[in-house]
């Protein structure tokens, strides 16, 4: 038996070598960090349930024909996913004031906008992820315009995906990030969706009681992350150890 290859490993999930050229596996560790991994902690449990709330959304949304690396789901912290070149661009969809937003604006958390306002961030940890503008981003080569306006449609689809998956199991989505790759097929390139989408990257307010269920618990010291992330896991339906009978979203009236 030979160890498989480490290809990278990042705060939260590690890359390994795939069983297929141009194929990696995408390990969810329990590693959970924020303000640029200042603050860490490893919570027992929850890259369990990010791998499978990713791969649940990933799934959904390869089959409305957004394009995803995800491939398949491999065991309780693994997924085959394709390999990509990662565009170093963090794109923000905000339908509701949080977080950055209403702390540089000024603009009371919980305010609805009046549309979907995406923003971009420069991938880089020494720099604190920046953000950026469009300018920033042709100008040093980061992203081509036409890229840039692929990643808007795809990030402006999920939006709508994601804000009417999360309503009917009675989920407001806040905000989330998403990141793309390119992906190369012989002389095509394209972009798709890649990373993972989760409440480690998403706000999620429940409906009623406007309780976070995402991240944020850990950034405010308010504990309950593991059962919040469970929560959101349930009401999806991917909490098989406890809904042995069916998969899918439960609606809630
Ligand atoms: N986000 C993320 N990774 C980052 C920065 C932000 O996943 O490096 C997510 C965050 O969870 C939230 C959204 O992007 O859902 C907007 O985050 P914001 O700009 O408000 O930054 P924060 O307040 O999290 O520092």
């Amino acid at each position: 038996m030979s160890r498989r290859r480490r290809v990278y490993e990042g705060k939260a999930k590690v890359l390994y070598e795939g069983p297929e050229p141009g194929t990696l596996v995408q390990h969810f560790k329990d590693d959970t960090t924020a303000f640029d991994a200042t603050k860490r902690a490893i919570i027992e449990g929850k890259g369990v349930l990010n791998n499978r709330i990713s791969e649940f959304i990933f799934t959904k949304l390869n089959e409305i024909g957004v394009p995803t690396h995800f491939i398949r789901a491999l065991n309780m912290r693994e997924q085959l996913i394709r390999e990509v070149e990662i565009i170093p661009v963090e794109v923000v969809v905000r339908n509701v004031a949080a977080g950055s937003l209403s702390k540089k604006l000024g603009i009371d958390e919980g305010t609805v906008l009046p549309r979907s306002i995406i923003e971009f961030y420069y991938k880089n940890d020494e720099l604190h992820d920046p953000m950026v503008s469009e300018e920033h981003i042709t100008a040093f080569g980061w992203a081509t315009p036409q890229e840039i306006d692929d990643m808007m449609a795809l990030a402006l689809r999920i939006n709508d995906f994601l804000t009417g998956l999360f309503l009917g199991i009675g989920i407001r989505l806040v905000d989330f990030k998403v990141e793309f790759g390119r992906l190369y097929e012989g002389e095509m390139v394209r972009v798709v969706l890649a990373d993972e989408i989760s409440p480690d990257c998403c706000r999620l307010w429940d409906t009623r009681t406007n309780d976070k269920l995402d991240k944020d618990r850990f950034r405010r010291d308010m504990g309950g992350l593991v059962e919040a992330y469970q929560e959101v896991a349930r009401r999806l339906g991917v909490l098989v150890d406890t809904e042995p009978k069916r998969r899918g979203p439960t609606l809630v009236k």
